[in-house]
């Protein structure tokens, strides 16, 4: 398709619709919104708009389809896809302003946001409430609700709670044409129809703007434990992880990572309170949760009995919430920690559990070099 550039005439109309204050062309925002975290790729904005109601997204959006002016929605920018990057110019539209948590409904265990909300101030506030929204990407102190959505984001509660997909019951988007709908019902069974709101999730913006979600809840789990074990051998941790699955516990988070990842995770946090053992090769992050203590150290003998088919070190079970918070810490760094000291370039992969091992193996086989 052949877009149109946006003159002074346009200019003026999209000013009309979104407002002179939230319409932007000066080059620090361009600069700004050129680029999200995929590496090495810039494509400069020629607008950048902010709204705050979907029908000011609507009237926008029904001028560019008719002036072939391209639009590209903007969560926070911390996508690794390049979802983001206006790579036909145009306009980028944050949706920044779109930040209200609207209800948290505590009897139908449901809440209702809108779309630019940070993903950990949602978790919050719901946590506040005895309530639990699991899916938690490593970035979630910045991105969005509703990147979340477009990109079906997941975290290390995935193993147990599932994905982003997993927890949405309705969207209110905004068509390319300008159309509002709702894609969905707030009920937990909707069995007729078209599945609108999964074809939605994960469609990169693609498909409209996401500016209402409303989600399912589930009871915050009274209790969580956390282990961290140190592997001398690579490829045992893998195994281990797959045999932890095969006795029936369900950890509420597994995360592995390997000697290299961890030391730099540790630099890059600077916690010397942290010493890796000389002989790891790879650590385990195992996180249990439940109502139940006594089933959860349970699962927790099972788990070091399990391991002690392995060659493993000293095993770390974490104290109070300041250990659990700040072993996480390391955890989440490590995609910074390897991007920022190593020549790593960052791409997530996904592999059957069973096929760690080669792809573990199959990097470190790649391995050049890294700065410390
Ligand atoms: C340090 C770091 C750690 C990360 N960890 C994880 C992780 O653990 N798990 C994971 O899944 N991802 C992770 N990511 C990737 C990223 O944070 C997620 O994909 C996140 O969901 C993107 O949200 P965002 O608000 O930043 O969206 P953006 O990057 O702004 O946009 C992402 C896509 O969503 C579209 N979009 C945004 N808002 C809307 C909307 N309202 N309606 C329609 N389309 C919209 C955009 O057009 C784009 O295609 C990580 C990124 C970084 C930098």
């Amino acid at each position: 398709m052949k877009y149109s550039a946006i003159n002074e005439l346009k200019l003026t109309h999209i000013k009309k619709i979104i407002g002179d204050a939230f319409v932007y062309t000066d080059t620090d925002s361009i600069a700004k919104f050129a680029h999200d975290e995929t590496e090495d790729l810039k494509f400069f904005p020629e607008v950048i708009v902010k709204p705050r109601t979907a029908v000011e997204i609507s009237e926008l959006l029904k001028f560019c389809n008719q002036e072939k002016i391209p639009v590209t929605p903007r969560g926070a920018g911390t996508g690794l896809s390049g979802g983001a990057l206006p790579v036909h110019k145009g306009i980028v539209l944050s949706m920044e302003r779109f930040s209200e948590i609207i209800e948290i409904d505590e009897r139908n265990l449901q809440a209702t946001v809108e779309s630019g909300v940070i993903t950990e101030v949602f978790q919050n506030a719901v946590k506040e409430k005895g309530l639990f929204y699991p899916p938690d990407p490593a970035s979630k102190g910045s991105c969005f609700i509703g990147g979340n959505i477009a990109e079906n984001s997941g975290g290390p509660k995935a193993v147990k709670y599932g994905v982003t997909k997993d927890y949405v019951l309705n969207l209110e988007v905004v068509l390319p044409n300008g159309e509002i709908i709702w894609t969905g019902a707030n009920t937990l069974k909707n069995s007729t129809g078209y599945n609108l709101t999964q074809l939605f999730i994960g469609s990169e913006g693609t498909l409209g703007i996401v500016t209402k979600i409303v989600f399912k809840l589930l009871p915050f789990p009274k209790y969580n434990l956390l282990l961290l074990l140190p592997f001398y051998n690579l490829e045992e941790s893998c195994k281990a992880v797959s045999e932890i699955f095969k006795t029936g516990i369900i950890p509420s988070g597994v995360e592995l990572m390997e000697r290299d990842a961890i030391q730099l995770g540790v630099k890059y946090v600077d916690d010397s309170t942290f010493n890796i053992d000389e002989k790891a090769e790879a650590y385990l992050l195992i996180e249990l949760d439940g109502n139940n203590l006594e089933i959860m150290n349970n699962e927790c003998e099972e788990i070091v009995k399990l391991v002690e088919n392995y060659s493993c070190g000293e095993i770390l079970f974490a104290e109070d919430s300041t250990q659990k918070e700040r072993l996480w810490k390391i955890r989440r760094a490590v995609g910074e920690a390897v991007k920022k000291q190593s020549i790593y370039k960052e791409e997530d992969t996904v592999v059957p559990r069973a096929e760690l091992p080669t792809l573990l193996i199959g990097v470190k086989k790649n391995w050049r070099k890294i700065r410390f």
